[in-house]
This record gives structure tokens, C-alpha cells and sequence, in this order.
């Protein structure tokens, strides 16, 4: 594998044509340059390992050729042995580290020291190959799991959504609704605030899906149901699909007056919608009954109790004659 590379600088042939002979293996690639501005002209073809640089080269010396290729992001870190004649130059050397250089070598060059300051270099030069595929590795992965992650949240919220609401009417289902309640309960009872219930259920509704069937039955569910999302219409107001053709609404902040209102415009608009209904007891028409609660929450009470008044509010207007609301109030005992 020629993956690595190695550039040696001399401005002499013979020591270009020596120093190859002494590097030659199957390992690395080796490119020469003849001078300074060569090696830099090489260094923006090639990526290297090391560079083994000749001090004394006429135009650029060895030195300046190493600041320049210092000053280039891309070549700053690419280590540079100096050659050099005169080992005993401190002056030199000292302006040779500061240049970068990371090792001498004095001529004649020793074959064996050659050898094993090349083989460190390569070493460290693969080691670092190898820790950079490793981090885009890593990065990629981690991209690939922040992907997931946001795939999976999206996921969650429509399933959310989707497990919060009842299929045929969009309303919410009860479980959401019993979530809610509690909820609003205790909001109630931290602030000593009213809060209200209103509970409908179809009259005749199984003589209905009897004559009409179920396809038309679905229908008239629907109906009564955006009747109600159309009544109960407040921004915290919660309406759902409590049963089978049972709907509920929570008030949060209403007293009994707005409550028996609301439920009078809902009878109102109920049989106004003049849904047909050979069985009704009112008029041919399909009409509802209401329970109508309020409760200012407080220690004795719970939210089970409060369901279990408006449903007896209702149980009241259904046995009043249907087509009507029934209120209750919740007092602690
Ligand atoms: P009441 O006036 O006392 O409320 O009588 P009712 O017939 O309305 O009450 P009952 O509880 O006897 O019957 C309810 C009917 O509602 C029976 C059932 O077939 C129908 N029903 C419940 N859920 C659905 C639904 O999802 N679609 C349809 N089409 N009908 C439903
Ligand atoms: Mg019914
Ligand atoms: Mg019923």
C-alpha cells in the first residue's frame, strides 16, 4: 500500500538520488523536490507523513521553506526533519525549531538512524490516520442517532395525539379526558374556583341505529358531537367522547349559571339540526338529554364523585322525559 507518502528536499541530485536509495521499500511513496519552492509546490499535490529537508539549498534555504509551509493550515502539521551539514551550528539549530523542525540528522546520514526516526513518524502518522477515520466514524454515527432520536420523537407525538383522540369524532376519548379532569381538579381546588361538567347522552338512540342503521348512526355521532365542540368552546374547555354516543365537557372557571346556560344552547342546537328520527319522543327529531354538575373542589371531594353526580344529573333528565338537562350540585357532606 503506497498511502503514505514522504518528501525529501535537497537541491543536490546525488543526495535526492542516495537518500532514495537508502528509503526505497514497498511501504511509502517517495516525491522529490529540488528546492524550497518545489517542496511547496509538492506539498499542495501530496499529503505527507514527513519531510526531509535540506538546510542548505540556495534561494529558499531549508528554514524558510519550513516557516512558509507553518504559516499553511493544511501543511503546519506535517513534521519536518532538517538535514543539515554542520551539526555544531547552535545559532542554526536553535532557528531551526523555531522554523518547526522536529528532528536533525547530520551528514553523512547514519542508514540505521534514518530508518528508525522514519518508522516513529510512520507510526504516529498511521496512528493518526486511524484516530481520524475513527472520530468521522463516530460522527457519523452520532448523526445517525440524533436523526433517530428526532424520527422517534415525531413518532411519539402523533401517537400521542393519536391515542388522546376518539376515530369517528376527533373529540378526545376518555381516558385523555379522565387525564384532564384530575388535572383540572386540583387546579380548581388550589384556587378555589368553580369548575363544571356537563355530561350528554342520544335519546333513543338504539331505535335509531334499529331503523336507521349504523352507517347513519355513525353519522348523527358525529354531528352531535361538533354540536357539542361548537357549545363548549373555550380555550380550556375539554369536550370527549365519554361512550358509545355519550359525550362530556369539562368547564374549567364556570359557575352553574353559564353551565345551564351552555346546556340550554346545546338542547337548542341539537334540535335544531333536525336530524330525523321516526322513534324520538320529540317531534320526529333526534334530540339529547344532559346532566349539568358544579363543584368547587374541596378536601372531601374527588373527581369520581363529581363524574358520578352529573351522571346522575343525566340519569334525571332521562327519566324527566329526555329532551332536557337536569343540574346537581357537588357539596362536600
Ligand atoms: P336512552 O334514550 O335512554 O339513552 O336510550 P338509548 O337507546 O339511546 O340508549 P342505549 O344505551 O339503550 O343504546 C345506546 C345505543 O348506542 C346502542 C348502540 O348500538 C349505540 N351506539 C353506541 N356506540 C355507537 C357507535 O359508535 N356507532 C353507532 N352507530 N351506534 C352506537
Ligand atoms: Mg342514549
Ligand atoms: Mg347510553
Amino acid at each position: 500500500m503506497n498511502e503514505i507518502k514522504i518528501l525529501i528536499v535537497d537541491d543536490i541530485k546525488e543526495n535526492l538520488l542516495s537518500l532514495e536509495l537508502l528509503l526505497e521499500n514497498d511501504e511509502m511513496e517517495i516525491i522529490t523536490a529540488s528546492s524550497g519552492q518545489e517542496a511547496l509546490q509538492k506539498t499542495l499535490d501530496h499529503n505527507f507523513f514527513l519531510i526531509l529537508m535540506d538546510v542548505q539549498m540556495p534561494g529558499m534555504n531549508g528554514y524558510e521553506a519550513a516557516e512558509l509551509l507553518r504559516g499553511n493550515k493544511r501543511t503546519r502539521n506535517i513534521p519536518i526533519i532538517f538535514v543539515t551539514a554542520n551539526s555544531r551550528d547552535e545559532e542554526n539549530l536553535f532557528q531551526g525549531y523555531e522554523a518547526g523542525a522536529v528532528d536533525y540528522l547530520v551528514k553523512p546520514i547514519a542508514p540505521r538512524v534514518l530508518e528508525s526516526k522514519i518508522n516513529i513518524f510512520k507510526t504516529l502518522y498511521l496512528q493518526q490516520l486511524e484516530l481520524m477515520s475513527k472520530t468521522s466514524e463516530l460522527n457519523g454515527i452520532i448523526s445517525e442517532m440524533e436523526e433517530l432520536h428526532q424520527e422517534l420523537e415525531e413518532k411519539n407525538k402523533q401517537l400521542e395525539i393519536l391515542s388522546s383522540m376518539d376515530g369517528l369524532t376527533g373529540l378526545y376519548n376518555r381516558r385523555y379526558f379522565d387525564l384532564f379532569l384530575e388535572e383540572e381538579w386540583n387546579r380548581a381546588y388550589r384556587h378555589g374556583h368553580p369548575v363544571s361538567l356537563v355530561m350528554g347522552d342520544i335519546d333513543r338512540f338504539k331505535a335509531f341505529n334499529d331503523r336507521y342503521g349504523h352507517v347513519k348512526g355513525d353519522e348523527c355521532l358525529e354531528k352531535v358531537a361538533s354540536l357539542f365542540a361548537n357549545t363548549f368552546q373555550r380555550c380550556m374547555d375539554k369536550v370527549a367522547r365519554y361512550g358509545g354516543e355519550e359525550f362530556i365537557a369539562l368547564l374549567p372557571e364556570t359557575d352553574i349559571t353559564s353551565a345551564e346556560g351552555l346546556a340550554e344552547k346545546l338542547l337548542d342546537m341539537v334540535r335544531d339540526a333536525r336530524i330525523p328520527h321516526k322513534d324520538s319522543q320529540h317531534n320526529g327529531i333526534v334530540t339529547i338529554s344532559l346532566g349539568v354538575c358544579t363543584a368547587i373542589p374541596s378536601e372531601k371531594m374527588n373527581p369520581l364523585n363529581f363524574l358520578k353526580i352529573v351522571d346522575e344529573a343525566l340519569y334525571e333528565a332521562k327519566n324527566g322525559g329526555r329532551n332536557r338537562y337536569s343540574r346537581l350540585e357537588y357539596v362536600a357532606e
